[in-house]
């Protein structure tokens, strides 16, 4: 049998095989067929040459925001151009409102879509008026049994810590691990100023994620060394950076690697204030900051597919090149030159390299990036006051 679509010549970089080097891949039915030099063209109505180019698994975003029902959300479809093939929602939704995201979204979008539940029962709102102010929002059966019904697209609960819990935030984040428990889910925690960070990092499990790692504002967990629990905690807590608007500080991350503290999993906490000007965030940049710590290219392709793959329990069909698995890849090049990045603080740093997607292979389908539109809600007054106060 032909392959439908032949990507050729490529360097391959797939560290769910410990693979690097230059190989052919073959697609065939929406999965990967073979992976190998000098694969057989015979027949294949659609061959590219990517001679000189990479190629890895499809991107997996493991934070950023789709459920559009909100004054956060964005369409998850404008990840592809991207290459994010699988994006996974922070606690958009509750369980009020994760069967309607699910049935108007999850079933519908061409990316595949999966989602940390909020415990909260109506997930995220609005900057101004943030969803745990009042504990009484926090619903721990609830939350489990909307996870119970929903195993194919629910795989977490999620907690914002900070000001958005008021003085609760510990006793929501016992009804969040309450829930997480309850469902036999991880448990994801946003931590921002004003959240409890050592208590946090003690009462979260192997296999919980602590999102906005090198967030860089006041009380950060990283100030000028990381401190003892956050090191402790590695003992199976993930580590993921959720970039965003406010969230992603240079001087906090190049401390955190000099102390050989690394992010576990990359990922945008992509959002209608962060895709926009002045940051326009995606994954391929935020990896770029990462080439730019130190960081390298088998690393960062590794925190942004098996490893989010892993925590999703998915890791032998998404996030990897293995033949069978899902036929989701990115071909991109690596530019070298002078490129200024820019932090949530707005602080610039030129990197050598960048990652430029070139071509997106969704379920076995290439596109072009930038090909897919985007439409984005507009910005209000309010809006405007929030993001400032934000940078
Ligand atoms: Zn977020």
């Amino acid at each position: 049998m032909p392959f439908d679509l032949l990507l050729a010549g490529g360097r391959v970089v797939d560290p769910s095989q410990a693979l690097h080097r230059v190989a052919d891949v073959g697609i065939q039915n929406g999965r990967i067929a073979e992976l190998g030099p000098n694969l057989d063209a015979t027949g294949c109505p659609d061959v590219r040459d990517i001679t000189g180019k990479h190629l890895c698994p499809g991107l997996i975003d493991l934070h950023g925001h789709w459920y559009e029902g909100n004054l956060y959300g964005v369409d998850p479809t404008m990840c592809l151009n991207h290459g994010v093939t699988t994006a996974v929602d922070a606690g958009s939704t509750g369980y009020a409102n994760f069967p309607e995201f699910r049935r108007t979204v999850m079933d519908r979008c061409l990316t595949d879509v999966y989602a940390f539940v909020h415990i909260s029962f109506m997930g995220l709102h609005a900057p101004y008026a943030e969803e745990l102010m009042d504990l009484r929002y926090a619903r721990p059966q609830e939350t489990a049994a909307v996870i119970g019904r929903h195993r194919e697209r629910a795989i977490g609960v999620k907690l914002r810590m900070g000001a958005m819990t008021g003085n609760h935030g510990l006793a929501a984040l016992d009804k969040a691990l309450a829930a997480a428990g309850e469902a036999a889910v991880p448990l994801m925690v946003h931590i921002s100023s004003g959240a409890e960070e050592r208590e946090i990092l003690h009462r979260l499990r192997p296999g919980d994620i602590l999102t906005h790692c090198f967030h860089g504002r006041s009380n950060g967990m990283i100030n000028e060394t990381a401190i003892p629990e956050a090191l402790d905690a590695r003992r199976g807590v993930f580590f993921d950076v959720g970039h965003g608007c406010g969230s992603f500080s240079w001087d906090t991350a190049q401390r955190a690697f000099e102390h050989h503290f690394y992010p576990d999993t990359l990922s945008t906490d992509l959002h209608r204030y962060s895709a926009t000007e002045p940051l326009c965030v995606s994954l391929p940049q935020v990896m770029s900051k990462m080439l730019c710590l130190g960081m390298t290219l088998e690393d960062a392709i590794l925190k942004t597919t098996a490893v989010p793959a892993r925590i999703l329990g998915r890791e032998r069909q998404i996030g990897t090149l293995v033949p069978g698995a899902q036929a989701d890849v990115l071909v991109f090049d690596v530019e070298s030159g002078d490129f200024p990045f820019t932090d949530t603080h707005l602080k610039v740093r030129n990197g050598s390299s960048r990652i430029v997607p070139r071509l997106v292979v969704k379920r076995g389908q290439a596109h072009l990036p930038g090909s897919f539109p985007i439409h984005l809600r507009d910005l209000y007054e309010s809006d405007l006051e929030v993001f400032r106060a934000i940078g």
